[in-house]
């Protein structure tokens, strides 16, 4: 039986959206985190196989995941030149151990 109880490393559910109107296909946040993709208008969309969901509109693609990768989804965020993908913790695990709120 195995019991992964070790709060750090448990999975989390987040969401990791793109907003398409911002998005200007530079592609730095692929260099980052390979789970995202080039789609067919030239904009960032993600790999659908590395995703629970994704959703896509005109306005924004946003993409599920439960795993343990937020930090690589927050370091493409990060290095995001037009500040277009935004990174939320699924609701119900936004409290992380350690992360002080400023707000
Ligand atoms: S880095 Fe930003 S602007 Fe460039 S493709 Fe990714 S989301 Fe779009």
């Amino acid at each position: 039986m195995s019991d992964a109880t070790t709060a750090t490393s448990d999975p989390v559910g987040y969401a990791v959206t793109v907003d398409r109107d911002a998005c200007d296909g530079v592609f730095a946040c692929l260099v980052r985190d390979p789970r995202f993709v080039e789609d067919d208008d030239g904009l960032a969309g993600f790999d659908p196989d590395a995703a629970e969901t994704v959703e896509r509109t005109d306005e924004r693609v946003t993409a599920t995941f439960a795993d343990d990768r937020i930090e690589e989804a927050r370091q493409a965020a990060a290095a995001c030149p037009l500040d277009a993908i935004a990174v939320a913790p699924a609701e119900g695990d936004g409290e992380e151990e350690g992360e002080v709120k400023t707000e």
